[in-house]
């Protein structure tokens, strides 16, 4: 691709803002369109968790490091992504979470990680807000957090000016070689065209996604008002240690079930105090459709429990609440996306079709953008 090239982008999220920012690191001039007048979907819905803990060894483990480093080196030079080297600990609330732990942070690759297994007062050193109920935990220094509400814009504020032209509220409903159309009828040149839809599985790139191998994933979600104290690391339960692949050891087999508003939820504790000191709470997992419109309180009502007894004090009242949807290489059927990691694919000549990152879209989005372009 020559520098003149012009590459059009099609969804405003996290993974086709990345890949404005990676195209114009070529030189190519960029035009990003977003059906919706700011993006609404799981980007400004999620953590802002840069995960790099529950990782799976291999090309996952490596993508999310490359991906954290993309992330410290742009939080520098953007401090409205607000990126914080805060860490995570994973607490474990009884003697087989605390075993499984130590299995992880003797994994071979567990320096990658920057995993320190931590006794109760360890835990309490490293996050003196912690003090309710636990046995012990897992810090993991490569963990970090951004603000998910402000990396879209401050992305493209740092993207502002020549070479880069967003164009919310405008729909990508057409695709010929060499240009896009929007809703408005209004055509768009281009040499490239990067399509990012998200969780958007119909529209412009339904036809190419309906070969299968995506799906959607609803999760719950909900913020507090700030908390006085600060929480000086990202926190996940137990109930992660069920879920992330990094804790696919032996240890798994032996944890006890898990609550039953847990298991019903698919649920496990991820918090994040917001940079104005709000708790953002998750998560639970729907995966059959149709979806819930609705919210469903009982795992509301598990989560704030799991918060409450690691913290040790009730939380500040709950200010918001919502679901985000994300989409996700089906695990059962990798190949049929042709990535086990993300859905790319060139799907017309000069058309490359980008989403499916799943729970590890954020985090991951500098690294898949890196690997489009570079
Ligand atoms: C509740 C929740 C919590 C999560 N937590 C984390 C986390 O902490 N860490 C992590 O790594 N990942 C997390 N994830 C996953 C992560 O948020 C997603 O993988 C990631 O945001 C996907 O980005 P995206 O740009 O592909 O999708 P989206 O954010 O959905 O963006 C796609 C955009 O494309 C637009 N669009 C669609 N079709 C068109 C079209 N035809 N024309 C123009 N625009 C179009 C949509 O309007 C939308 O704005 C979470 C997800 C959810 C839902």
């Amino acid at each position: 691709m020559a520098s003149a090239t012009r590459v059009v982008i099609a969804g405003g999220g996290v993974l086709g803002t990345m890949h404005a920012v990676m195209a114009r690191r070529r030189g190519f001039e960029v035009v990003q369109l977003e059906r919706e007048a700011e993006a609404r979907g799981a980007s400004v819905r999620n953590f802002g968790l840069v995960w790099v803990s529950g990782r799976k060894a291999g090309p996952e483990l490596s993508l999310a490091l490359r991906a954290r480093e993309l992330w410290a080196e742009l939080g520098a030079r953007v401090p409205g992504l607000g990126f914080r080297a805060a860490g995570s600990v994973t607490l474990a609330s009884g003697d087989a979470e605390l075993a499984l732990l130590k299995e992880a942070a003797a994994r071979p690759d567990a320096d990658r990680r920057e995993f320190e297994l931590l006794d109760m007062a360890g835990v309490r050193a490293v996050n003196p807000a912690l003090r309710g109920e636990f046995a012990g935990g897992l810090f993991c220094r490569a963990d970090a957090i951004v603000e998910p509400r402000q990396v879209l814009p401050a992305l493209r504020g740092h993207l502002a000016g020549d070479g880069y032209e967003w164009l919310p509220g405008r729909e990508v409903t057409e695709i010929v070689p060499n240009a896009v159309r929007d809703h408005t009828g209004t055509w768009h040149q281009c040499d490239l065209v990067v399509l990012c839809p998200g969780a958007a599985h119909t529209g412009v790139a339904g036809r190419y996604l309906a070969r299968g191998g995506v799906r959607r994933v609803r999760l719950q979600m909900m913020q507090t008002e700030p908390l006085a104290e600060r929480i000086t690391t990202a926190l996940a339960d137990g109930d992660s240690l069920r879920y992330y692949p990094a804790y696919d050891l032996p240890g798994r087999d032996r944890l006890p079930p898990q609550a039953a508003a847990a298991e019903r939820a698919r649920a496990q504790l991820l918090l994040v105090q917001r940079a104005d000191g709000g708790l953002t709470i998750g998560d639970t997992h729907e995966y059959a459709e149709p979806f819930g419109f609705d919210l469903d309180e009982d795992a509301y009502d598990h989560l704030r429990a799991r918060a409450e007894a690691l913290l040790g004090v009730p939380i500040p009242r709950v200010r918001r609440r919502w679901a985000g949807v994300y989409s996700e290489v089906a695990p059962e059927n990798p190949a049929v996306a042709g990535h086990a990691l993300y859905h790319r694919s060139e799907v017309e000549p000069g058309v490359v079709l980008v989403t499916g990152p799943g729970g590890r879209g954020m985090t991951c989005s500098p690294a898949i953008a890196e690997e489009t372009f570079f």
